[in-house]
């Protein structure tokens, strides 16, 4: 699919690209790269995000020229789509009689593009990328790679999570060798947090439940509020309800700005497959790490996703 993807790139010109809603890191670094390595090969290559670009990856090569917009612009012969399991996950408008490529790695990917290139297997959508520059032969910049690093190491929980493997490491040290600088990364993505985001995990962590394998927290809409925190700040934060002795998963809620819907994260430690509790609520995301949106009450929402995995009719992978 490699190939197929780069035959119907090299016979075009003009591309956009774009990624998921409330981009995370993979979303981002994937994009911005995939953008630079087409102009590598001489196309021109524009991305386009619903979302603007948290604040962690501003610094980030390329990230400048992102277009903030509620829709796709016309003029471009093909678009590829990163880091999304369907078209709806992009938040754009505007995709009728597109061409469209799907570079993905999702458990719940889906091939809804005319070319769909879905690796579950891989670390992360990065490392898609980065084949896709070695097949192409375009040089892989420092900029590139600084791009792509910062998604594997984000899209791994800092090559922790469950499917990192000897490959990860390879593909890291390929990019090192390329010029990201990893301490300079994880000085960006782990220790310049805005303090808001510390006072909301304060929050969060005051209303930990703890029951068993399983903790959930939750914040609310006035929590964010009280602090000055905004929505991504909320990146991570379930990690922290994951991270006690004992937890197999954890699931964070966030009320959204509507007041009426929250928002839920989940994570596992591998034992329970979190992608599929997400996509019978019209989520998705992957095994270890997922995400959807329900109704509220909060205490309606919760106890619908926090049923669902003390029932224990999830897949059990250990
Ligand atoms: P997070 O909880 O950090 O927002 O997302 C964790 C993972 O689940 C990410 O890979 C993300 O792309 C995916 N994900 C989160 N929310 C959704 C959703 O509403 N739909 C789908 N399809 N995937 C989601």
């Amino acid at each position: 699919m490699l190939q197929e993807v780069l035959s119907q790139i090299e016979c075009r010109r003009r591309f956009v690209l774009t990624s998921h809603c409330r981009p995370d890191g993979d979303a981002i670094g994937s994009v911005l790269a995939c953008g630079a390595v087409l102009r590598a090969m001489g196309k021109e290559a524009e991305v386009v995000m619903r979302d603007a670009v948290p604040g962690m990856y501003r610094t980030l090569p390329f990230a400048g020229a992102v277009i903030q917009a509620p829709y796709v612009p016309e003029g471009y012969e093909a678009a590829i789509i990163l880091e999304c399991d369907s078209l709806q996950r992009t938040a754009l408008a505007g995709w009728d009689g597109r061409f469209l490529i799907n570079i993905d790695h999702h458990y719940s990917g889906r091939p809804f593009a005319h070319v769909n290139w879905i690796d579950p297997s891989a670390c992360a959508t990065a490392e898609l990328v980065f084949r896709l520059a070695r097949q192409a032969g375009a040089p892989v910049s420092a900029e590139i790679a600084t791009c792509l690093y910062t998604a594997i190491l984000t899209d791994t929980g800092a090559f922790g999570y469950t499917g990192t493997n000897a490959n990860t490491f390879a593909l890291a040290r390929e990019l090192v060798l390329a010029g990201a600088d990893p301490a300079r990364v994880a000085q960006q993505v782990y220790f310049s947090n805005p303090a808001p985001k510390m006072r909301l995990l304060g929050a969060a962590l005051s209303r930990l439940h703890h029951d068993g394998p399983l903790a959930w927290m939750y914040v609310t809409r006035d929590d964010m509020e009280r602090y000055g925190a905004i929505d991504e700040d909320c990146e991570g934060l379930a990690n922290w309800a994951l991270s006690i002795s004992g937890v197999e998963v954890a699931v964070f809620f966030r009320e959204l700005a509507c007041r009426r819907q929250w928002r839920a994260s989940l994570r596992s430690k591998g034992a329970i497959n979190v992608a599929e509790i997400a996509q019978r609520f019209g989520g998705g995301g992957h095994i270890c790490a997922s995400g959807c949106a329900l109704p509220g009450p909060l205490s309606v929402a919760a106890e619908r996703v926090l049923a669902q995995l003390r029932m224990g009719n999830t897949r059990f992978l250990m």
